[in-house]
């Protein structure tokens, strides 16, 4: 059954930090743009740049609810699902919800989209890499996962259902599927509130308080801004040759956290002390933590002819002065 179409895109988690710098650009494009988000995570606030514009409408639910799923995928053209639990701290807090929106979430949108045939991009993780030493991280590359008695692997578990799914889809009803695996992704709006390393060293910072690096600190992350993912979120999910891949999306500009907490204070210019933290006053769960995550970017660049470059500095600036 054909789709009315009028919107160039859903956005499913559009009220969120990453969603509502997406919608962003693609109003900016001309695009019309329809949001899905329950606001669980996601605000009314991170829309601000978006709400009354012409050609971008909000609904308020969840891609649970599958006769509304069904019905906003039909009026649209192009789906990018960004909806489901985030940051670490959250879903080691709420597992149930982490494993039914993320695996239940994308099943209803992949059943929805195969009924139009309306193409679908994916976001899933790099957690889905999970322990592997492998670094820099191919697409291709085993993931290495804890045990199940660990709630933190149940996200990368749950990513990659979602990634089984969305690539039998493309193989076996020919859907137009494209997964990307979203690093690290940092930049105005985020909160620390889930977790995240970047916003709660700034909130940190800002007020006084310690920064509060876990483990010993040489753990590595790479950051991106989010304008940079969003961008390659878009190119990818309009790319024929992205058609039933899995692509990396991330910077290669790898840091340890306690140098990340160091540029943090100096950059913001605070006299917070920087406090280490053992892992297990800092999570409960036995948690495990990866030493280093770095993606191998060759097929981002091959298809989208760039890879995210603002190095940590330049980001912090940019959320400073936001
Ligand atoms: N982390 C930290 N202090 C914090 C929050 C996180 O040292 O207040 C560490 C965390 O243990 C991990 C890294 O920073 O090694 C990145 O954590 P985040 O939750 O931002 O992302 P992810 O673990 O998903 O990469």
């Amino acid at each position: 059954m054909p789709g009315t179409g009028e919107y160039d895109y859903l956005v499913t988690g559009g009220a969120g930090f990453i969603g509502s710098h997406l919608c962003e650009l693609l109003l900016s494009r001309g695009n019309g743009v329809l949001v899905l988000d329950d606001l669980s995570t996601g605000s009314l606030s991170n829309l601000d740049g978006c709400s009354g514009r012409e050609g971008f409408r909000l609904v308020v639910g969840s891609v649970l609810d599958e006769a509304l799923t069904r019905g906003l995928v039909n009026q649209s053209r192009r789906v990018i699902h960004l909806a489901a639990a985030v940051g670490v701290e959250n879903i080691i807090r709420q597992p149930v919800e982490t494993i039914e929106t993320n695996v239940r979430g994308t099943e209803t949108v992949l059943m929805a989209a195969q009924a139009t045939g309306v193409p679908v991009f994916i976001a899933s993780t790099s957690e889905i890499y999970g322990k592997s030493e492998n670094v820099p991280f191919r697409e291709d590359g085993d993931i290495v996962l804890g045990a199940t008695g660990r709630s933190r692997w149940s996200y990368a578990c749950s990513k990659a259902v979602d990634e089984f799914l969305a690539l039998a889809y493309w193989k076996d009803k020919g859907l137009p599927v494209v997964i990307g695996r979203l690093f690290n992704t940092v930049g105005p709006r985020q909160s620390g509130r889930y977790g995240m390393v970047l916003p709660r060293f700034m909130e940190q910072a800002r007020t006084g308080r310690p920064l509060t690096v876990f483990g010993d600190g040489r753990q590595t992350r790479c950051f991106s801004l989010v304008h940079e993912i969003v961008d390659a979120i878009v190119s990818l999910s309009e790319n024929p040759e992205a058609v039933g891949r899995v692509v990396n999306i991330g910077s290669t500009r790898e840091i340890e956290i306690l140098e990340l907490a160091e540029k943090v204070r100096s950059i913001s210019g605070s006299d917070s002390e920087i406090r280490l933290i053992p892992y297990d006053e800092a999570y409960p769960d036995d948690f495990e933590d990866m030493r280093r995550r770095v993606p191998d970017v060759t097929l981002l660049r091959e298809l989208t002819g760039r890879v995210p470059e603002a190095d940590v500095d330049a980001i912090i600036r940019e959320i400073l002065g936001s």
